[in-house]
């Protein structure tokens, strides 16, 4: 038999195989079609170009593609190669096939660039290409496989355009649609043109040690499978050494040599249900030592190109790591064929219900979808997921805008002009009204119904929309229109966030810290930052963590400015032994003497003095004193509730006095500090932890849970000053889930 019409009846078989109510005619009438199409024309290889439709085919039809994804892949070339046309190919294989083929065609004529824009242009037209239909894209991945498998008959210039296109788009897009097998042949291939040197390295190396590579694959194959069979597992367990590229990859990205590289094999366990993935994974764990770090379930969180799998990286007896992944045969068909798999022909399916809402629903999910999380992944040219987080919709006269996945009709109202985001009343979305927070899918054609006397953006919209464009044109806007309301919000914010982080309004307004927090933060005026924070330009989160950090900066610097002049009053007391060692009261008239407590009490000579118990003072806080009935100066901090000016009940104004810290001869002083924390195991071993390692003496440490998952600890510790304390509080505040340390008032 000829030769071509043998590889024909060979492809015929294969989709028989798996489609047995295939329309062999038709199949065969679109064979004659091409093949007499094309009847002349030669492949660089010198073999009649009806060669490479049919191994296109044969690759289509390994992804078990329904026929007439089959006969456009005989047919992929007539349009551009011969003189055959749309129509002709509409009437005789429906248009279906006329669509998919000009699809094809289309990609096929467009021209590879380097210039960034121009790539970006042309990934787009694929963009919209697979949103109209999958398969074409799929038809044209398979081809593209096909002329890299024979680029080796090209011209050395078409051999590396060829290849670095394939590398930055066409991999990329079959990583993107989870078809790993031809993602690496097409990697592979492609690195053979772009790095023939270091390809052979990697070929030459690992076929110089294949039978060394094949004898470990073999025995730990072996031993799994065996363990498996005593457990009475139905199982397939296959072992590989990893694809060149990736090997490639890591050799060059983390500079190793191929045997440092740290995992070379892959095996794959393929069992029937999920559970038994997990009770596979318990085995394998068992059988070998596990790498901390390496275990991945990406079946509990499947990557965004819908792979499942349980990843872990193990070490036997013969000290060589490597990846066990363990899945289901259904994942394992997604993992291997990846959206072609949902494409598969299915029996008794017919063949327009392909490419029904849900298929596109599932093709939309996949594009839209972000970050692929797993840097082993990483693929290098990220253009594809750029663009993967695009939508494209249409204004009523079909002009097309680009805006972020998960945009809202206010993102597509401030495209057109921030006019006619401003007086947005509301939105259709395909002639129907939608809600502000709509979101957009690609190929929604998107209307804006304006009123001149729409009262402007909400500022929820600043939350609801997705674009940078819009945000900073609904900012302006309240920049500009509502300074009032602005810093009445912004100061509301502001002083919630205070509050939320620990500090008061008074120690911001202090007149000594104010100017030089203002200057920090670029402002002039308070109400400039209330303004600021108002219409959304500064976030008071972030402002009130930076004032408070220059706080902390600013106590910190006094005190040791404080403890500077200590050291130099300790020097004036050995010239004048009898002055007193106050640093603030030194020249008043009266001087206080020292107290055991370390506190000197303004005009009052030896009186007992004791610490609130409401906010347990340290050296360092400042502190005031209150005059009780019978038991002495009781010292607050400055910032104690019961000590706040506008607290204290007009009738005892005259008790309260001035005090100051001196050094004191007591070894600690108590206080108490409260973690507000998310509850979970081992929290209060983790305090007490963190309490030893800075060697600070716990008086108490106790632990409530609160509702909702959070807990509140309790511990009262014994430091020398307030340096020591914010050094425990730092530490603490470094424990997993607790996300404020604060001292306690009250
Ligand atoms: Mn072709």
């Amino acid at each position: 038999m000829d030769p071509i019409l043998e590889r024909y009846q060979a492809l015929e078989d294969k989709v028989k195989g798996y489609n047995p109510t295939l329309d062999v005619r038709r199949l065969f009438d679109a064979f004659s079609f091409a093949d007499s199409a094309h009847s002349g024309q030669l492949r660089k290889s010198g073999e009649p170009y009806i060669i490479h439709p049919l191994a296109v085919a044969e690759i289509v039809a390994e992804l078990e593609l329904d026929t007439d994804s089959i006969i456009a892949a005989l047919l992929h070339d007539v349009i551009e190669d011969t003189g055959a046309t749309h129509e002709e190919i509409s009437k005789r294989f429906g248009e279906p096939v006329a669509l998919l083929v000009e699809g094809v065609t289309k990609l096929t004529k467009m021209q590879y660039t380097s210039k960034e824009e121009e790539q970006m242009e042309n990934l787009r037209k694929m963009f919209m290409a697979m949103a109209k239909d999958i398969r074409v894209i799929l038809i044209k991945i398979c081809d593209r496989l096909h002329n890299m498998r024979t680029m080796e008959y090209q011209s050395a210039k078409k051999q590396r355009e060829k290849a670095l296109e394939t590398m930055e788009i066409y991999a990329p897009i079959a990583h993107r649609l989870g078809m790993q097998r031809i993602k690496w042949e097409l990697e592979d291939t492609s690195l053979k043109y772009l790095d023939p040197v270091g390809y052979r390295e990697i070929a030459d190396e690992l076929s110089a040690r294949s039978s060394a590579h094949e004898e470990f694959l073999a025995t730990i194959q072996k031993r799994i499978q065996g363990r498996m069979n005593e457990e009475n597992i139905r199982c397939h367990v296959y072992g590989r050494v990893k694809h060149t590229y990736s090997i490639y990859r890591k050799m060059y990205t983390q500079n190793k040599t191929l045997d440092e590289i740290f995992d070379l094999y892959a095996f794959r366990v393929i069992v029937t249900d999920v559970p038994t993935c997990y009770y596979v994974l318990g085995c394998i764990h068992d059988m070998f030592n596990p790498v901390l770090g390496r275990f991945k379930d990406y079946i509990s969180t499947p990557k965004p190109n819908g792979y499942q799998s349980l990843h872990t990286t193990v070490i036997g007896r013969e000290g060589i790591p490597f990846e066990v992944q363990i899945r289901t045969q259904e994942m394992h068909n997604t993992a291997e064929y990846g959206i072609a798999a949902h494409w598969k022909y299915k029996q008794g399916m017919a063949n327009q219900s392909l490419g029904t809402e849900e298929a596109f629903e599932w093709v939309r999910k996949l594009l839209e979808s972000q970050q692929d999380a797993d840097p082993d992944e990483f693929v290098s040219t990220l253009k594809v997921d750029m663009f993967a987080d695009e939508v494209f919709v249409f204004t009523p006269q079909g002009d097309v805008k680009s805006l972020p996945a998960g945009a809202t009709p206010i993102d597509f109202a401030y495209s057109i002009h921030s006019a006619v985001g401003n007086r947005m009343t509301g939105a259709k979305v395909n002639g129907r009204i939608v809600p502000f927070e709509a979101e957009l899918k690609s190929g929604d054609i998107v209307e804006v119904i304006t009123s001149k006397t729409a009262h402007g953006p909400s500022r929820d919209w600043l939350k609801l929309c997705k674009s940078n464009e819009a945000r900073n044109k609904i900012r302006q806007w309240f920049k500009k229109e509502r300074r009032e309301e602005n810093i009445a919000t912004g100061r509301a914010s502001f002083e919630a966030e205070l509050k939320h982080q620990g500090l008061t309004l008074a120690q911001i307004t202090d007149e000594n810290v104010l100017p030089g927090l203002l200057k920090k933060s670029r402002f002039g005026t308070l109400d400039e930052l209330y303004n600021a924070i108002g219409y959304g330009g500064v976030s008071a989160v972030k402002t009130v963590a930076r004032f408070r950090d220059e706080l902390i900066r600013l106590d910190k610097a006094a005190a040791d400015r404080l403890s500077a002049e200590k050291l130099a009053t300790t020097a004036d007391e050995l010239i004048m032994p009898a002055s007193a060692a106050n640093t603030v009261s030194a020249q008043k008239p009266h001087a206080p003497r020292r107290s055991q407590s370390g506190i000197v009490v303004e005009g009052l000579d030896n009186c007992l003095v004791k610490f609130a118990k409401c906010c347990t003072p340290v050296p360092g806080d400042p502190v005031v004193g209150f005059i009780t009935r019978g038991f002495g100066v009781s010292v607050h901090r400055s910032d104690c509730p019961n000590a706040l000016v506008e607290n204290r009940k007009p009738e005892e104004a005259g008790r309260w006095i001035k005090v100051d810290w001196v050094d004191g001869d007591l070894p600690g002083y108590s206080t108490a500090l409260e973690l507000s924390a998310k509850d979970r195991d081992g929290l209060t071993l983790d305090v007490a932890m963190a309490l030893s390692t800075v060697k600070v003496k716990v008086n108490s440490l106790s632990a409530r849970a609160m509702p909702d998952g959070y807990a509140i600890i309790s511990v009262v510790v014994e430091v020398r000053d307030r340096d020591e304390l914010l050094g425990v509080v730092n530490k603490l505040s470094q424990i997993q889930s607790v996300y404020q340390v604060k001292r306690s008032v009250g």
